[in-house]
C-alpha cells in the first residue's frame, strides 16, 4: 500500500527529532555528529516503509531476522528513488548457521557475531563466496542468560582464534542493555564494553583496531553516546505514531 502523506511528514519528522536528539548528545559528550552513524531499524515496518525511510537519506538499515532482509533488500535495490546511494543493510539479531549464505552478501555489517562457532562457520562461507565480511562481537555485559553474546572474560582467550578469521574484518563490540534497568544502569553497561574494547584491543598487540561500538536504542541511545557509541540502533521512536 502506498504511503498517505501524513504517514511520510511523521517518518520525516521522526527522523529529525532522532537525529536533533543524536546532535544534541553529540554535543554533550564532545563528540562530533558524523562519528556516530544511525542504523534506523525497520524489523517493524514493511519495505515501503523502509524504502521512504531510506529516501530521506537514512541509508543504514538494521533488521533482527535475516528473512526479513531477503525480503526487503531486493525491494529497495530496485526502488528507483535509492539508485543513487545503496542500502546499507546491518544484521542485528541472531543469525542460523543455515542462514548463512544467503545473508552474508546482502550485509555491510553483522552486529551480531554472538560465539566463536557462528563467527567460524561466517569465515567459511565468506571465504567461499570470495568476500571479506564485517562484523561485530556481541557482548553479554547484562548477565541476563537469555540474551545471546560473549562473556567479556572470555574474550582475550579467544583473541588467537578471533584473529586467525581471516575472511572476517572485527570492525568493534556489540551489546544490548537489560530491557528492565534503568538509565544509569544502562549507561554503565556501555561504559563497560568501552572499556572491554579498549582492554581487548591493547591485549591484541595491533592485530584488532575495534573502532566501532554498536549500542543504545530508542530509550538509551544519548546515554551510549555519552559512553562512545559509533552505531546507535534506533527503531521505534523513528516510528513512532505511525499506524502498524
Ligand atoms: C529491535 C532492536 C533494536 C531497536 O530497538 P528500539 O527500542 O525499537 O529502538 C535495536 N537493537 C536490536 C538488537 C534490536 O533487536
Amino acid at each position: 500500500m502506498p504511503l498517505s502523506a501524513d504517514e511520510r511528514t511523521l517518518l520525516e519528522r521522526n527522523l529529525l527529532q532522532v537525529q536533533a536528539r543524536i546532535a544534541s548528545a553529540c554535543e554533550r559528550a564532545g563528540r562530533a555528529p558524523r562519528d556516530v552513524r544511525l542504523v534506523a531499524v525497520t524489523k517493524y515496518v514493511s519495505a515501503e516503509i523502509a524504502a521512504e525511510i531510506a529516501s530521506l537519506g537514512q541509508i543504514d538499515l538494521g533488521e533482527s531476522r535475516p528473512q526479513q532482509i531477503w525480503e526487503k533488500q531486493p525491494i529497495l535495490a530496485s526502488d528507483p528513488r535509492l539508485a543513487a546511494q545503496p542500502i546499507r543493510w546491518h544484521m542485528i539479531g541472531p543469525l542460523q548457521r543455515n542462514k548463512i549464505r544467503r545473508t552474508l552478501p546482502l550485509v555491510d555489517l553483522l552486529h551480531s557475531g554472538e560465539s566463536l562457532k557462528l563467527l567460524e562457520s561466517l569465515d567459511e562461507e565468506a571465504a567461499k563466496a570470495g568476500l571479506t565480511s564485517h562484523v561485530l562481537l556481541e557482548v553479554n555485559l547484562s548477565g541476563d542468560t537469555t540474551k545471546h553474546g560473549f562473556r567479556a572474560d572470555e574474550l582475550p582467550a579467544l583473541l588467537p582464534q578471533l584473529t586467525a578469521l581471516t575472511h572476517l574484518r572485527i570492525d568493534g563490540l556489540m551489546t544490548m542493555a537489560a530491557l528492565e534497568g534503568t538509565l544509569d544502569d544502562a549507561q554503565r553497561l556501555f561504559a563497560q564494553l568501552r572499556a572491554v574494547r579498549d582492554k581487548l584491543r591493547e591485549q591484541s598487540a595491533g592485530a584488532l583496531e575495534l573502532p566501532e561500538l554498536s549500542m543504545g536504542m530508542s530509550d538509551d541511545f544519548e546515554r551510549a553516546i555519552l559512553e562512545g557509541a559509533t552505531l546507535v540502533r534506533v527503531g521505534s521512536a523513528l516510528v513512532e505514531g505511525l499506524g502498524a
